[in-house]
């Protein structure tokens, strides 16, 4: 029996890991044992994904979360490392690039347990996100390397891993398969009656919130597309709500709280475009045929960018607004193939079986 140690703790992992997961159950041979670091802990953040998807309770919860950054992943670092030392797993599985990521990877590196890293290989190119740090370290400290794209290979590669006693595997994108799994489940969420074609919006990265004079430009922009364009619907991130209450930034648009994800799906279902800055809904705009317009300078997902069905806008109040009104309800090209199609947990699991550890 191969023994899976998974770390996890914020909001995307949990979707990511929620179709893994389930392949790891289905699979004889393995077992998993799923820490929850306590990054995103807020029922809705945390608890109704858990509850949603079909994922049994984590089975140790460290509840670790806010302070500074090096903090955060330094007391996560420490908790992990107790679980790994009693539980003594053959591989441990993380995802992404948080700090939950950053801390599961070093802990098992540090006592020679090899890492396997969901999304490994992406890159923004741009060293002042924190995700960036995450992914690049996690990146090295891994023997298997669970690529989503050929971007995210060809990245390896140009970085000089295929020299390293590593494995690259692309696999596809594992959001991909999650979106086609809960497709069917989505429902609405209870916000009244608001028809098709509205802007589903969310804004949560550091380079947007902590920064007053972008936060404002995007306040602009959504106050703007509300009253002249569609609806604007926005479930407001926790951490956004906070910095924006603060700063004193008024939001006339349609503000609900975190949905869960088959709600989430809901609305990607009847919007007529995405407005965000986050990486997961890039895609999941895509997977439900939806333009995308993207409030950030670079995108680790170039291809979506290339294939004309994202716009990178940055923080600009105007072109946000130009770009929400040239592209909204625009059809767009699918080509599914190019996330994997649906299988990348399928092959994640089946490599992890195969690997001699
Ligand atoms: N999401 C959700 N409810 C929300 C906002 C986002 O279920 O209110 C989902 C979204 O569909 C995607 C994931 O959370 O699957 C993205 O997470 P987030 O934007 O927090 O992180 P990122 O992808 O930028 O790392």
């Amino acid at each position: 029996m191969k023994k899976i140690v998974t770390v996890l703790g914020a909001r995307p992992q949990f979707i990511k890991a929620s179709v893994v997961s389930h392949a790891i159950a289905q699979t004889p041979g393995l077992t998993e044992v799923v820490v929850h670091t306590g990054q995103h802990f807020d029922a809705n953040m945390s608890d109704v994904f858990f509850a949603e998807l079909g994922m049994s309770k984590p089975d140790y919860f460290l509840n670790i979360h806010g302070g500074t950054h090096g903090a955060m992943t330094g007391r996560m670092l420490a908790e992990v490392e107790k679980v790994l030392l009693e539980e003594k797993p053959d591989v441990v599985l993380v995802y992404g690039d948080t700090n939950s990521t950053l801390a599961g990877a070093l802990a098992a590196a540090k006592i020679h347990i090899p890492v396997a890293h969901v999304e490994a290989g992406l890159r923004s190119f741009n060293m002042a996100m924190p995700e960036e740090i995450n992914r690049i370290l996690t990146d090295n400290i891994s023997k298997i390397l669970f690529c989503p794209t050929e971007t995210a290979v060809k990245n390896l590669h140009s970085e000089g891993f295929t020299k390293k006693p590593v494995s690259i595997a692309q696999v596809g994108d594992v959001m991909q398969d999650a979106a086609i799994h809960f497709a069917n489940r989505s429902k609405m969420p209870e916000i009244g009656n608001v028809g098709q074609g509205f802007v589903l919006a969310t804004v949560h990265r550091a380079e947007n919130t902590d920064n007053p004079e972008n936060i404002l430009n995007i306040a602009n922009a959504i106050n703007k597309i509300h009253q002249e364009i569609a609806q604007v619907i926005l479930p407001l991130h926790p951490r956004t709500r906070n910095l924006i209450q603060k700063a004193g930034i008024e939001l006339n648009v349609k503000i609900i709280d975190p949905v869960g994800y088959l709600e989430m799906i809901g609305l990607l279902q009847e919007c007529g475009l995405v407005l965000t800055d986050s990486g997961g809904l890039q895609k999941e705009a895509y997977f439900f045929g939806k333009p995308c317009v993207t409030m950030r300078e670079q995108t680790e997902w170039s291809e979506l960018v290339e294939m004309g069905v994202n716009v990178l806008v940055g923080t600009d109040t105007k072109i946000i607004i130009n770009e929400v009104k040239e592209n909204i309800d625009r059809q767009i090209a699918d080509d599914m193939s190019v996330y994997g199609g649906g299988k990348a947990s399928e092959r994640i699991v089946e490599k992890i079986k195969s690997l001699s550890l």
